[in-house]
């Protein structure tokens, strides 16, 4: 189905609780029976790929700036537009639709990028929820048995009504979904463990600015590891160093754990015995200078109380 397009209406990236009035009350399994079919003979082709939030990951950003041919500097400046990613406050972006409110890469002939397309676009109709996620660990997250799927339905998509049936299992191999989302479910597990906390705790602005560097932009990204005292602070074996050098996904796995070390504490990237000893020592230095501190305030407050004393008992021998 290489000239099939299969554009998703609804983003579907980060679980079932956004537009339920499309989604069918079924939960299904990978081995869930569905009927759907898209090619360009369907009426409604391509009607899916306009008036969409299209959520771009991390991968999706590497495939389609590739695909196009440019860098990522460029690529977010053409074709994105910069939100804040579902109920948390983690900057991401999703394709920025034409005036016409038309995805960019949507021709009559079908999508111009389908090999490359983003994978919220791959999902369409199929959606995956993770209903009983620990986003407190992720280590524990996206287990097989706490995933479930469902099937959005929009009425235009005649999809539906196409003779062919297929397991869900099935529909997402053909999509190429399951490579996708082992790539991407660090990333995700990111941004569901920050929605589990809400806006109680906010981000600092430069947390959120690392966060969107890593997560969109990996030239960037690569110059911040090997051009900053990134390597001083952190301990990164020589194989690793060779490896993200190089290969864009090595780079973009690491970055994923550096987010997550940076952000939640994880022990995914250490930091050098050295850096947290002089930590250490400026730390004590700060306590030192406030203990000083204290004990000068204390002594003129001291000094001022046996004053006032010695003119009160003065005043009182009058
Ligand atoms: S990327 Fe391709 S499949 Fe996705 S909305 Fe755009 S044209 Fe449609
Ligand atoms: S069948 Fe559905 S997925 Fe395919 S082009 Fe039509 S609306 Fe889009």
């Amino acid at each position: 189905m290489a000239e099939q397009n299969n554009g998703a209406k609804e983003k579907v990236l980060f679980g079932s609780d956004k537009n339920p009035t499309n989604i069918e009350p079924e939960k299904l399994t990978l081995d869930s029976k569905i009927q759907f079919r898209c090619h360009p003979g369907v009426s409604c082709f391509t009607a899916c790929c306009g008036n969409i939030n299209i959520v771009l990951t991390p991968y999706d950003i590497l495939c389609l700036r590739k695909r196009i041919g440019i860098d990522s500097d460029e690529f977010l400046l053409r074709y994105t537009k910069p939100f804040y990613l579902e109920k948390t406050d983690m900057p991401g972006v999703q394709i920025h639709l034409t005036a016409e409110g038309r995805c960019p890469f949507v021709t009559d002939e079908g999508c111009l990028v389908y090999t490359d397309r983003p994978s919220a676009c791959r999902y369409y109709p199929i959606g995956m929820a993770h209903f009983h996620e620990r986003p407190d660990d992720p280590n524990e997250a996206g287990e097989e048995s706490e995933k479930f799927f469902f099937k959005v339905k929009e009425s235009y998509c005649k999809g539906h009504e196409e003779d062919k049936h297929w397991t869900v299992r099935e529909w997402r191999a053909d999509q190429g979904i399951d490579f996708r989302d082992e790539i991407n479910k660090p990333w995700m597990e990111l941004v569901m463990r920050r929605k589990s906390f809400g806006y109680q705790a906010t981000l600092s602005e430069q947390a959120q600015k690392i966060f969107f560097m890593a997560s969109t932009n990996l030239e960037k990204f690569r110059d911040f590891v090997f051009k900053s005292s990134f390597l001083d602070t952190y301990e990164v074996d020589q194989e690793t160093l060779e490896k993200i050098k190089n290969d864009d996904i090595e780079l973009l796995k690491f970055s994923y754990k550096y987010l997550a070390s940076s952000l939640f504490g994880t022990n995914d990237l250490k930091i050098k015995d050295k850096k947290i000893q002089a930590k250490i020592a400026q730390m004590k230095e700060k306590q030192n200078g406030a203990e000083a501190n204290a004990e000068q305030t204390y002594n003129e407050l001291k000094k001022d109380r046996d004053e006032l004393q010695k003119t009160l008992a003065g005043q009182k021998n009058k």
